[in-house]
């Protein structure tokens, strides 16, 4: 039984959001501990948090067994997947150390890297993050959409969402706090953390495949979650619809203005009607567009000022 040593005067939390991972979580513990010598020396202990967010399989169960032997492993179960998001928010809220780290459950976060990242932050840095240098392993055409959503992000937010960059990421708990200030519904990490701001010094490494189980993004989630990005993070798509707006009012009146002068002047019949089709029908799609987007923002307003609860919490040892 590995119990806490109470000559080790510093924390680190290791956050790790899991879901249907029962094969990884074994695997992902052996390698972290790994790494621990480098920190004992310094005088820093290990503190692991897995969040089972709703897992289907055994990972609650396979965490528990890690809890037997080692005292310092903590788990919390939600009551059905909240997605990771919200998995990193309760880990992070249940983080005691000084330091936090945040890394996947299937070692594409590869443990080795640890203590390169807490060298930087023994410098004086606040938050050390990393990148994937390349998108091997990965379906070309997931590759291409996620290059055009870092490229239209740079454009819409002043936010900085950088392109490869991963959610592994050590922080100091000043960094840890002021992601926790951040009570949004609808979490958009990549935002968050560029959001916070913090000086971040970005690590680069290859990118590494899965150790066991699949991947949890389908192209669908994907996708949805690179639209809860622009809006959690954009303002533009509102904008637009104000654009638009006003491009049709303006052209509207120079068209009127154009029939009234031709009528007048060469006694010309007002534009037949299949002009008179072709602009209602036109305004009325772009009036449909803009009521679109003011529909997605108002649902997403809707849904944080329910102020609901970002987790539940089935279990917690
Ligand atoms: N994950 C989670 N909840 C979810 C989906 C994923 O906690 O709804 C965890 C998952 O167990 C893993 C991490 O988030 O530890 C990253 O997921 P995954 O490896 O599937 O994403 P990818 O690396 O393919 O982007
Ligand atoms: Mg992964």
């Amino acid at each position: 039984m590995i119990t806490s040593d109470k000559k080790l005067n510093k924390t680190l939390s290791i956050v790790v959001p899991c879901y249907n991972e029962e094969e990884s979580v074994p695997l992902f513990y052996a390698e972290a501990v790994k790494q621990e010598p480098f920190f004992h020396e310094k005088g820093i202990e290990f503190e692991f948090i897995f969040v089972d967010d709703g897992s289907r399989d055994k990972t609650a169960e396979v965490v528990k067994a890690l809890r037997k032997e080692d005292e310092r492993v903590h788990l919390i179960s939600f009551s059905r997947n909240f997605g990771k998001e919200s998995a990193i928010y309760a880990g992070f809220e249940r983080a005691k150390g000084e330091i936090i780290v945040l890394m996947d459950a299937d070692l594409q976060d590869p443990p080795a890297l640890l203590p390169e990242m807490y060298s930087y932050i023994e410098s004086g840095r606040d938050f050390v993050g990393t990148r994937r240098v390349d998108r091997k392993g990965e379906p070309p055409i997931r590759s291409w959409f996620a290059r055009r959503f870092y490229g239209l992000m740079r454009n819409i937010s002043k936010t900085d969402i950088v392109d490869g960059a991963r959610d592994y990421r050590m922080m100091t708990r000043k960094v840890c706090d002021a992601i926790l200030s951040m009570k949004e519904y609808n979490r958009f990490s990549k935002g968050i953390f560029g959001w916070v701001g913090f000086d971040i010094k970005w690590l680069e490494y290859e990118n590494i495949e899965r150790a066991a189980g699949e991947t949890k993004w389908s192209f669908r989630k994907l996708f949805l979650y690179s639209l809860e990005g622009i809006m959690a993070f954009s303002t533009v798509p509102l904008a637009l619809a104000l654009f638009f707006g006003v491009l049709f009012c303006l052209l509207s009146i120079g068209a009127l203005i154009f029939g009234i002068v031709r009528t007048a002047a060469f006694g010309e019949p007002f534009w037949g009607i299949p002009f008179v089709i072709f602009a209602v029908a036109f305004i009325g799609g772009v009036q449909l567009l803009c009521t679109g987007i003011l529909g997605m923002y108002l649902s997403k307003t809707y849904l944080e000022v329910k102020q609901r609860p970002i987790y539940i919490v089935k279990e917690e040892l």
